[in-house]
């Protein structure tokens, strides 16, 4: 991985604050895990976050392990929250918008809108994607998204809306895989392009092998109501309706704190997946949707428990407590 050199800022911290062990940007699954495990490592951890985890948009999700009733997004953010805290995590709301080694003095630091400058040894990036909203003509996102009519995850919750009317919002290869992928779960996929169809003959080909029907109209109007979602295309007198719509727009991976730092994102701005073993840069580690994969709850814990032990390792043993193997 290529590296550039990082920005570093001159000013202390506010108060004479004591560097912390860890800073842990981001209170999702994948920052609130890294908390626990550094806590519990005996280590002096805080968790920024500015309140945006996705986390929080979950109605219920009902694919992480050990909820078999599902468990709602919100509360499992509280729960992590409080067991994270029970070992000494302080979290608190706050956005990071600068990031910079220390130099000869060693760790690094960040600033938060407020200006306060945060110190710490270690870092933790658990800053997730920003998922492009639909945008609905009428109907509230939020509440359509809690009653699940407007759903951005076919992995989560594609299984859900088996045998249901499913539409995807999104002509280009990506609307086409998703809508590919939710075939498994129903017979009736509709691909629903925003302005215009941007498939060649041969992905046109392969959806109507799969009984996935195209809309060639442009979208005048997407409506939540209810149960249901209506979409209102030109050309046609009467709204469609859907049980359920995917919008299939992607996601912005938030990365520019790890870009601060000089390690280089791929061209999706995405971390790559060795960022929560092997690091960013010496002391720095990243973990969940950031990094390049599976944008799952499950996943993001797993990356925050070994980016934490990773972190608490190293220093250990920039401190020199490890057992020195050629003795
Ligand atoms: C509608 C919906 C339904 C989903 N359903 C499921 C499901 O059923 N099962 C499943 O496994 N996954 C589901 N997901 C995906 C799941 O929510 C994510 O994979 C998971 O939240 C990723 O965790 P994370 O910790 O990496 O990031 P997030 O939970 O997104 O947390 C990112 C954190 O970083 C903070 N942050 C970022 N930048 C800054 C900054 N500069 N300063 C301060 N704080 C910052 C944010 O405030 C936030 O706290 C769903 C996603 C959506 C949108």
């Amino acid at each position: 991985m290529k590296r550039r050199a990082g920005a570093t800022f001159s000013l202390s911290p506010r108060n004479g604050a004591a560097m912390l062990d860890a800073l842990i940007i981001g209170a999702g699954p994948a920052g609130l895990t890294a908390a626990l495990y550094l806590a519990r490592y005996r280590r002096t951890v805080r968790v920024i976050h500015d309140g945006r985890s996705r986390l929080l948009w979950v109605p219920r999700s009902r694919n992480v392990p050990g909820f078999p009733d599902g468990i709602v997004g919100r509360d499992l953010v509280a729960k992590m929250s409080e067991h994270a805290e029970l070992y000494g995590a302080e979290i608190e709301e706050g956005r990071v918008v600068g990031l910079a080694e220390l130099g000869e003095r060693g760790g690094f630091a960040a600033r938060l809108t407020s200006g306060e400058l945060v110190e710490a040894r270690g870092v933790i990036l658990a800053t997730g994607v920003d998922t492009a909203r639909a945008r609905l003509d009428a109907g509230d996102h939020d509440s359509a998204v809690q009653a699940g009519t407007l759903r951005y995850c076919p992995i989560c919750d594609g299984y859900e809306h088996r045998r249901e009317k499913v539409a995807v919002l999104g002509s280009d290869k990506h609307g086409a895989a998703e809508a590919m992928f939710l075939r498994q779960y129903t017979s009736d996929v509709t691909l629903i392009p925003k302005a215009y169809v941007d498939l060649s003959d041969a992905q046109r080909a392969e959806l109507a092998d799969s009984d996935v029907k195209i809309l060639e109209g442009q979208l005048t109007r997407l409506e939540a109501r209810g149960e249901a979602v209506f979409v209102s295309l030109s050309g046609e007198t009467s709204a469609r309706r859907f049980d359920v719509i995917y919008p299939a727009f992607g996601s912005t991976p938030r990365s520019e704190l790890a870009a601060m730092l000089g390690p280089v994102t791929d061209r999706n701005g995405c971390l790559p997946t060795s960022a929560y073993l092997d690091g960013l840069t010496p002391g720095v580690y990243a973990a969940g949707d950031v990094i390049e994969g599976l944008d799952q709850i499950s996943v993001a814990i797993g990356h925050g428990a070994m980016a934490a032990t990773r972190l608490h390792n190293w220093l250990r043993e920039t401190d020199g407590h490890v057992m020195d193997a050629r003795r």
